[in-house]
Parts: C-alpha cells; sequence; structure tokens
C-alpha cells in the first residue's frame, strides 16, 4: 500500500442537481481526503485539452460539450492506494454496469452524465493534477 494522490472531479450533471456533498461524502467515506478543491467552469479549449486522449472517439465532441455546459468540481484526493480506491468507489463509467453503493450507481444518469471522473493510474493522476492545479493550491 502506499499513499497516492488521485485527481478527481465533480461533473456537471452532479453540479446541477445538488448532489457534491453526497458525492464527497462517499469519496471521504473510502478513506479519501480532499487536500485541494475548486469549482470552476471549463472553456472548450480547457476540456478539449484534457480528454485529448480521447480525441478519435465517436462521443468526444459531446463529451467536451457536456463538460462545458456547467460548472464542475475538482479535487485532488489523497490516501492509501487513492487512484484504485477512487475508481472503486466511482463505479464502472456505465452506471448500468456500476456495483452496487457507487457513485455512479447512485447517481450517474447515463453512461456520459456519469458524475465523476477520477484518473486511471498514477502516471495520469500526476499529468492531469499538474494540469489544472499549482502546487500552491494544494494545501492538505
Ligand atoms: P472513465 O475513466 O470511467 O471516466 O471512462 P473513459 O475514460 O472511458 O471515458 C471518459 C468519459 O467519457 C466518461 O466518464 C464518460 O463521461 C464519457 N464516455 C465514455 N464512454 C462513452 C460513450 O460510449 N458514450 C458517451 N456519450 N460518453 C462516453
Amino acid at each position: 500500500m502506499a499513499l497516492e494522490r488521485t485527481l478527481s472531479m465533480i461533473k456537471p450533471d452532479a453540479t446541477a442537481r445538488n448532489i457534491t456533498g453526497a458525492i464527497i461524502a462517499k469519496l471521504e467515506g473510502a478513506g479519501l481526503r480532499v487536500i485541494a478543491q475548486k469549482r470552476v467552469k471549463w472553456s472548450e479549449a480547457q476540456a478539449q485539452k484534457f480528454y485529448e486522449v480521447h480525441k478519435e472517439r465517436p462521443f468526444y465532441n459531446d463529451l467536451v460539450a457536456f463538460m462545458t455546459s456547467g460548472p464542475i468540481v475538482m479535487q485532488v484526493l489523497e490516501g492509501e492506494d487513492a487512484v484504485a480506491r477512487n475508481r472503486e468507489v466511482m463505479g464502472a463509467t456505465n452506471p448500468q454496469e456500476a456495483d452496487e453503493g457507487t457513485i455512479r450507481a447512485e447517481f450517474a444518469e447515463n453512461i456520459e452524465r456519469n458524475s465523476v471522473h477520477g484518473s486511471d493510474s498514477a502516471e495520469n493522476a500526476a499529468i492531469e493534477i499538474a494540469l489544472c492545479f499549482d502546487e500552491s493550491e494544494i494545501v492538505g
């Protein structure tokens, strides 16, 4: 087990429904600590850059439109095996396949409007955190 950091985002479908607190409670309940947090609204260019790896996917334009449609809450989570633990509490991308009790099973609307993002590896976590936060914003 290693103390890790991961990037977490609460997506526009969830900020619109006023359920950010319920989602953060699940993350904290899974042993993850919020060590940086901000509510932002992405420009199209910011969303395109963040999701550049999905550029060739058929849902890319829809995803960018969705992620710029309202505010998002961006956070750095820290904890033992934080990357895997966050993915576990998030549940599968498609809420219909997500395990009971996970954030997506409970809150997601569909495969796109699925309430949360979480880095999928320690390497990507470091890249995503650096893209979204200044070092001075990570306050513990
Ligand atoms: P994640 O790591 O579980 O978030 O999943 P991916 O990295 O595969 O996809 C990134 C995001 O793109 C997902 O969280 C969804 O918001 C969206 N997405 C993934 N697959 C689909 C799809 O088949 N259709 C649509 N419309 N959106 C998708």
